[in-house]
């Protein structure tokens, strides 16, 4: 198939229809743009699971909270089409703002329990936003699977929650984290730090590290791993900022008291203005 760009949401709609009725199975690789090598991972893992990738971009304003970083948020339209391209997707979809979001939309989709956690506490009405976004882009594109980076744990884990609560056929694909070369997690927002800041953010992957190295020692009380987690970060970013560092269950994502099989450790950190997630399976 041609590499083909929609920006109509009927078009897109139309298009897909067209597809399933053809026997092709469909993946769709839902972004916010600006993307690096773990947004083309997403759409490679899709290309081995469907016959037609389509690769979203969007810049969610549902999902930003008042204050967060909406208005700057990196864009590349061009660089971004090129790498869709090379990465063997065939469909681009890239709807328009007022297409998606006109001045009486009113309809929602919220995962109630999982989002009071984690990012959900410190970004109010963050994942309304996603799960909306998400269930539309859903509708638009009727994916049977759709791909997802552990990056985002808690997002997968929202998506996952809803799609079983809704009964929706689409089949959830969680895809590993990529990651620099000195271990920090790809993500659009690195573009905003300054070389030192850059830097400084290998802190959130070298705690991760530690915290696994501590699992492997038998260490099992959260508070312990957490303190040196601490200590680690701030020694390494003394002009951070921690958000949290939790321990939570793979599925549940509830607080575990002790560490055991599928506890994933996760940490939010701003550096500078910039705030970073990252996470990783330590048991
Ligand atoms: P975003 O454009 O940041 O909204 O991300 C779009 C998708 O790419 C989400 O499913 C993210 O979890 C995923 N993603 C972002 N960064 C990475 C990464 N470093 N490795 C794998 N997937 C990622």
């Amino acid at each position: 198939m041609r590499f083909t760009i929609v920006k109509s949401i009927k078009a897109q709609q139309k298009l897909s229809r067209q597809l399933i009725r053809s026997g092709k199975s469909i993946a769709v690789v839902p972004t916010m743009g600006f993307l690096h090598d773990g947004h083309l991972s997403l759409i490679k893992k899709g290309l081995s699971k469907a016959d037609i990738v389509i690769t979203t971009i969007f810049v969610n304003p549902t999902q930003f909270a008042p204050g967060e970083d909406l208005t700057r948020y990196p864009r590349d339209e061009k660089g971004d089409l090129e790498k869709i391209k090379q990465a063997g997707s065939q469909i681009v979809f890239i709807p328009r703002l007022t297409d998606m979001y006109p001045d009486d939309y009113e309809t929602y989709v919220d995962v109630e329990n999982l989002t009071l956690t984690l990012e959900g506490e410190s970004r109010l009405q963050h994942f309304k936003g996603v799960t909306t976004i998400v269930a539309k882009l859903f509708n638009i594109v009727q994916p049977d699977f759709a791909l997802f980076g552990m990056k985002d744990y808690q997002q997968a884990a929202v998506i996952t929650k809803m799609i079983k609560d809704l009964n929706w056929p689409t089949k959830i694909i969680v895809c590993p984290t990529v990651r620099e070369k000195d271990g920090l997690a790809m993500s659009s927002r690195n573009s905003y730090l300054t070389p030192v800041q850059r830097k400084q953010a290998t802190a959130l992957y070298q705690s991760l590290i530690l915290a696994r190295q501590m699992v492997k020692s038998d260490e099992r009380r959260p508070s312990e791993i957490r303190k040196s987690m601490r200590r680690l970060i701030k020694n390494a970013a003394p002009d951070s900022d921690i958000g949290y560092i939790a321990f939570t269950d793979l599925k549940t994502l509830e607080a575990k008291k002790e560490i055991t099989k599928n506890t994933i450790a996760s940490v939010a950190v701003n550096i500078g203005p910039v705030r970073l997630i990252d996470n990783m399976r330590i048991f």
